[in-house]
């Protein structure tokens, strides 16, 4: 085994619906081909063009609540009438393994992987919280009509939610104001780089 050989790392990216994390998690995967994603369930109904087992597991109601009571969700939350919720083995297996898995979730999830991780040594090391921020309300909210794959209801819901998201901005560790995107997506791609270089995340003792 490598001298350096490291545990993986978990990245948690948040940001109001329509901020455009996908888009800028698209861009970092382009430059960073192995970093992982971890697959969402959701009990919303798939937009045109997402595919089961690709952008989301869609389940039913029934299905989800089926693994709320198996213990199979790291973490799970309630979001615009729906729920979402992120596999344990989507993630823990790859962060033995040394992987980079990202997640793509709310802050309420956000809060139950940071009190998780109070708990979990194994989970402390590697996890770090990213927050993707509108340079103001109106453009998100151009963004979110812009896209037109909402409702009018389900557009009120997001952009009703994307304020109290935006005001815990203090449990992340990092802000990337996504205006610019060619500038926000390269600030992303530096902020996962870096993670590569952590101390936290080595094996084993140096040098002894
Ligand atoms: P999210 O995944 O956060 O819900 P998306 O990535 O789907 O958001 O982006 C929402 C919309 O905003 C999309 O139509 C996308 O093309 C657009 N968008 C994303 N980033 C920018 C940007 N920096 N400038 C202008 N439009 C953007
Ligand atoms: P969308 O319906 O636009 O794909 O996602 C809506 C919201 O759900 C986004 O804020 C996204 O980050 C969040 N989300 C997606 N998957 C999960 C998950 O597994 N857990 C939690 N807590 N939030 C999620």
């Amino acid at each position: 085994m490598s001298q350096f050989e490291r545990y993986g790392t978990l990245i948690v990216i948040s940001g109001p619906s329509g901020v455009g994390k996908s888009t800028l998690v698209g861009r970092a995967r382009a430059v960073l081909p192995d970093l992982q994603f971890s697959i969402s369930c959701t009990t919303r109904s798939p937009r045109p063009g997402e595919v089961h087992g690709r952008e989301y597991y869609f389940l039913t109601p029934e299905e989800f609540e089926n693994k709320v009571q198996t213990g199979g969700f790291l973490e799970y939350a309630g979001i615009f009438n729906r729920r979402y919720g992120t596999l344990k083995n989507e993630v823990l297996s790859r962060l033995e393994k040394g992987e980079q898995v990202l997640l793509d979730i709310d802050v309420q999830g956000a809060k139950q992987i940071r009190t998780a991780a109070e708990n979990s040594p194994e989970l402390a090391r590697s996890v770090h919280f990213v927050l993707i921020a509108p340079p103001t309300l109106e453009t998100l909210e151009e963004r979110l009509r812009g896209r037109g794959s909402e409702t009018e209801e389900q557009l009120q819901l997001r952009l009703g939610a994307a304020k109290d998201e935006l005001a815990n901005y203090k449990l992340y560790d990092y802000i990337i104001v996504n205006d610019d995107l060619e500038r926000a997506a390269g600030e992303l791609v530096s902020v996962l780089s870096s993670f590569r270089c952590l101390t936290s995340t080595l094996k084993k003792e140096l040098f002894k």
